[in-house]
C-alpha cells in the first residue's frame, strides 16, 4: 500500500504497533526514525525540522491515536506529507503552439547541463519535435565541441559561433536560425562555474533578460548534497526558475538534496538524470523519490 516507504521503515513502524495501542511516546519514537532516515539521506536539517513539525502536528491530532490502526495512520501521514512537498508533478516542457519554445539550462560546471541538452533532445525527437541546441557556454573551452559531438550523435543541429564572446548575441542568433529552420525547441547550454560568482550570475541574468526564455531549468548534481542546495538558492535568487533537473541519481546518493532544493526553489522537479546515456532521463515521480529518501 505504501510503496514509497521502505521495508526497513515499515517494519520499524510495525514494531511500534506490536506494543499495543500507540502512545504519544512511541509515536514520537516512530517519527524519530523518519527524521534520522531523512538526515542520513542528506536532506538539510532545517527542511527535516520543518517536515517533522508538520508531521508531528498532524500525528498528534486525535485522529492517529484514536484510529483503529494507529501505526498505519502514522505511516500514511508521513507518506502523504513527503509526496506533497516533493510535488507537484509537472514534467511538461510547456511547448508553445507557435514559434520555437526557448529552454535555458543553467547550473554549476559539471552539474550535467550539456549532457542534459542531449537527453532533452532525444526525448523531443522521440516525440517528433525538432530541437536545436545553442552553445552559449563560452567559458569552458571544450563545451562548444562537446555540444557538437552530442549533436552529431543525435543528429540534432547545434548553433555555435567560434569567435563571438557575447553569449547573449550567440543565443539571439541561434534563435533566429532556429526560427528560419523551423525548429520547435531551442535549448540554450549556458556557462557554469565551479562555484557561484557574480560574473556568472550577471551573464545568466543578461541572457534571461534579453532572450526571455520560456522555460529556465536549473540542473543540479544529485551527488553534491548540501552544495547543491546552496547553489540552488543562489540561482533561484538571480533567475526566475521554472523547474529543476537533478542529475546523477544513478549513483549511491539517496537524493535527499532534492527535497531541500525543492524547498529552496519552490519550483517543480521536472526530470531526474539516471546515467550518462541520452536515454537516462526520467520524468520525476515523487513516490520513487520518497522511497529512496526514506530507506
Ligand atoms: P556541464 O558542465 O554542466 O555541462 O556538465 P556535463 O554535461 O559535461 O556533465 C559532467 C559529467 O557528468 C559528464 O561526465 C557527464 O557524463 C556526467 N553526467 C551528466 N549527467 C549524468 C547522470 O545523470 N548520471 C551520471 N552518472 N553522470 C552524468
Amino acid at each position: 500500500m505504501f510503496d514509497s516507504l521502505s521495508e526497513g521503515l515499515q517494519s520499524a513502524f510495525k514494531s511500534l504497533s506490536g506494543k499495543g495501542k500507540l502512545s504519544e511516546g512511541n509515536m514520537r519514537d516512530g517519527l524519530e526514525i523518519v527524521k534520522t532516515s531523512m538526515l542520513e539521506a542528506d536532506v538539510s536539517y532545517s527542511v527535516v525540522q520543518d517536515f517533522m513539525d508538520h508531521v508531528t502536528e498532524k500525528a498528534l491530532g486525535k485522529r492517529v491515536l484514536l484510529s483503529l490502526r494507529p501505526h498505519e495512520e502514522l505511516v500514511r501521514i508521513v507518506h502523504d506529507e513527503l509526496i506533497s512537498i516533493l510535488g507537484p508533478v509537472d514534467s511538461s516542457l510547456h511547448l508553445k503552439q507557435e514559434g520555437p519554445t526557448i529552454i535555458m539550462l543553467c547550473g554549476l560546471q559539471g552539474s550535467g547541463k550539456t549532457t542534459t541538452c542531449g537527453k532533452l533532445s532525444q526525448l523531443l525527437k522521440e516525440e517528433n519535435v525538432k530541437p536545436m541546441l545553442v552553445a552559449a557556454d563560452l567559458q569552458r573551452p571544450a563545451a562548444i565541441e562537446q555540444l557538437h559531438v552530442i549533436g552529431r550523435q543525435l543528429d540534432v543541429p547545434v548553433y555555435s559561433e567560434a569567435d563571438n564572446k557575447n553569449p547573449v548575441k550567440v543565443c539571439q542568433n541561434g534563435i533566429a536560425k532556429a526560427k528560419a529552420e523551423g525548429a520547435r525547441v531551442v535549448i540554450l547550454d549556458t556557462a557554469g562555474r565551479l562555484a557561484i560568482d557574480e560574473e556568472l550570475m550577471g551573464e545568466l541574468q543578461r541572457i534571461d533578460k534579453k532572450v526571455a526564455p520560456d522555460q529556465v531549468y536549473l540542473v543540479v548534481d544529485g551527488m553534491t548534497g548540501q552544495d547543491a542546495v546552496n547553489s540552488a538558492g543562489a540561482f533561484n535568487d538571480a533567475l526566475e526558475l521554472n523547474g529543476v533537473i537533478m542529475t546523477k541519481l544513478d549513483g549511491d546518493a539517496r537524493g535527499g538534496a532534492l527535497l531541500s532544493v525543492k524547498h529552496v526553489t519552490g519550483v517543480p522537479v521536472k526530470f531526474i538524470g539516471t546515467g550518462e546515456h541520452f536515454d537516462a532521463l526520467e520524468p520525476f515521480r515523487p513516490e520513487g523519490m520518497a522511497s529512496r529518501i526514506l530507506q
